[in-house]
């Protein structure tokens, strides 16, 4: 099966006029050639290709949809926020209510400010942890994904290693590897970014070791160092608050984005009163940041997240879709490993080093209209049903079946070439 015939012939217009034709992880170069590049609508749960066939996504825009695409409350919010007024000379006090709502809904949060992207959010978290400490050295996990600015960013091209200054890498949920960056940074450390959980791209997500995040809070304290949790993916996907509360751990500083406006334009960072000073020092700005009409479709949300069993649904959707997968797969002989959060699930293929696999049962359940990924997590979304999981599991069973009776015709992706060398 191959990408339809619509979505060829935009390939071929962007090639012309977008360099590399995709960008970033939008690209669907490191995905089954069978995968549209281009879509036309969603709603829901779901989104149509450029030419049109529905399909019940997996990847809710990688995060962004998690009360459904099109919501229509949310949406309506928004729209007449629009109408109002959407980026001024000046921000709405929709900024206050909603950095309200935040410190209402965050334990750790006494103060939220507002940006774009995940990556905005991340980029303020270290120039306020940088400014509190007056030091510049920060730990990092290695292969955690912090945004695309080029000090946190993982390819070479256009950053120089001047841009990855004052960097230590350790090993997620390895305490001993932690203790050693700090020792490492001396008098020099300014901040932990943590992940909520290990969700890096090609390998099993992990959930975060309550010792290892204890670990980094109590090396913060020791040193003065902020400890900052990067929730932009996970945020409210695996609680109502930042997702280290599940063990415990209060960090000084969260940055969130993607779902929380239900797709709307805009992240925050949260902070904790020990981090005010240092945050209301730096110079961080942007034209869009206080557009008021993503932050009444925030409001909107979050008016959804603290009233509704949004979580609690998807979660069981989340158990239905893992343990149906598991038992799927069995039956057809076939040794899968799921990992992370229910409501983010992973599926890899045992024996797949080049995600051979991987891909030729992401391809056949796309050509039975689910569409997954195969080597990124994915995400649930509030606005699918038992039906959406139970068309999932039939879709999966056909798919198993079809990769077991004909592992030769699994597509040998030249793609992924660079995973074998
Ligand atoms: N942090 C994490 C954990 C992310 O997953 C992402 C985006 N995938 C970012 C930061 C950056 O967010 P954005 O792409 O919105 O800049």
């Amino acid at each position: 099966m191959s990408a339809g015939a619509l979505d060829r012939q935009w390939r071929e217009r962007a090639d012309a006029v977008i360099p590399g034709g995709m960008y970033g992880h939008q690209s669907t170069r490191l995905l089954p050639d069978s995968y549209p590049q281009f879509f036309s609508r969603a709603k829901g749960a779901r989104l149509w290709d450029a030419d049109g066939r529905p399909l019940l996504d997996f990847m809710c825009a990688y995060g962004p949809n998690l009360m459904g695409y099109g919501d229509e409350e949310i949406d309506s919010a928004f729209v007449d926020q629009l109408r109002r007024g959407d980026t001024l000379t000046g921000p709405t006090p929709l900024m206050v209510e909603l950095a309200e709502r935040f410190v209402r809904l965050v334990g750790h949060a006494d103060w939220a400010m507002f940006c774009k992207n995940g990556g905005d959010a991340t980029q303020m978290a270290l120039m306020v942890a940088r400014a509190h400490t007056r030091r510049k050295t920060i730990i990092i996990a290695r292969g955690a994904y912090h945004g695309a600015n080029p000090w946190c960013q993982t390819r070479t091209a256009g950053v120089t290693p001047g841009d990855k200054a004052y960097q230590i890498l350790c090993d997620y949920n390895d305490v001993s590897s932690l203790e050693a960056a700090a020792e490492q940074a001396g008098d020099d450390l300014a901040a932990i970014f943590a992940a909520p959980l290990k969700h890096d791209a090609f390998v099993d997500q992990a959930l975060p070791d309550p010792a290892y995040a204890q670990k980094a809070r109590d090396i913060c304290d020791r040193t003065g160092a902020l400890l900052v949790v990067d929730d932009v993916r996970a945020g409210l996907r695996v609680a109502r608050d930042c997702s280290w509360a599940t063990v415990g751990v209060s960090p000084d500083l969260s940055s969130w984005g993607k779902c929380f406006a239900n797709g709307h334009p805009i992240s925050a960072l949260l902070g904790s009163d020990k981090a005010r000073k240092a945050a209301s020092a730096i110079y961080a700005t942007g034209s869009f940041w206080f557009q008021a009409a993503p932050m009444a479709a925030a409001l909107a949300t979050l008016n959804r997240v603290e009233t509704s069993t949004y979580l609690e649904d998807m979660m069981s959707l989340g158990e239905h879709l893992r343990s149906g997968l598991a038992e799927r797969a069995e039956a057809h002989g076939l040794g899968i490993r799921q990992s992370g959060p229910v409501t983010m699930p992973l599926v890899l293929f045992e024996d797949d080093p080049d995600l051979r696999l991987g891909f030729a049962w992401c391809s056949q359940m796309l050509s039975r209209g689910i569409y997954l990924h195969p080597w990124h997590n994915m995400f649930l979304c509030a606005a699918m049903t038992e039906t959406d999981i139970s068309s999932a599991l039939d879709a999966a069973d056909q798919s198993f079946r079809a990769v077991k009776q004909d592992p030769r015709s699994t597509e040998v992706n030249s793609k992924l070439s660079f995973l074998l060398a």
